[in-house]
């Protein structure tokens, strides 16, 4: 599989309620958060590519959003460089600091994942 983002979080488990590393992935069709202790998954499909304004597509969540930086290519430019993604429970979003490419996925659904 094409692998664009992957990343941990350590957070909460909205499901679990345990802390534990939120395993992050973005491909360009669909980006998920899997909770690495109870495998609860939240899946998230795509809804625009663009190059924006860093706060374009952030909208506060119902609970706290998660930022975090990770060094991936960028399907835009193509340079290697830092990424910015931040998850809220309605919205994730991947933005290229090198020139601004964002991804946006919209919230889609929940589901326990199988083990491994
Ligand atoms: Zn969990
Ligand atoms: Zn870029």
């Amino acid at each position: 599989m094409e692998r664009f983002i992957s990343a941990k979080y350590r957070a909460p488990c909205y499901h679990c309620n345990e802390e534990a590393d939120q395993i992050i992935t973005a491909v360009p069709n669909v980006a998920q958060v899997v909770c690495d202790n109870c495998r609860a998954t939240r899946a998230y499909i795509p809804v625009i590519e663009d190059v924006s304004p860093e706060t374009d597509y952030i909208k506060p969540g119902c609970y706290d959003l998660w930022k975090l930086e990770e060094p991936a290519t960028c399907r835009n430019c193509g340079v290697h460089s830092i990424h910015d993604i931040t998850i809220g429970c309605r919205n994730f979003t991947v933005r290229c600091r090198s020139c601004g490419f964002t991804h946006l996925y919209r919230f889609n659904l929940e589901y326990m994942g199988e083990d491994g």
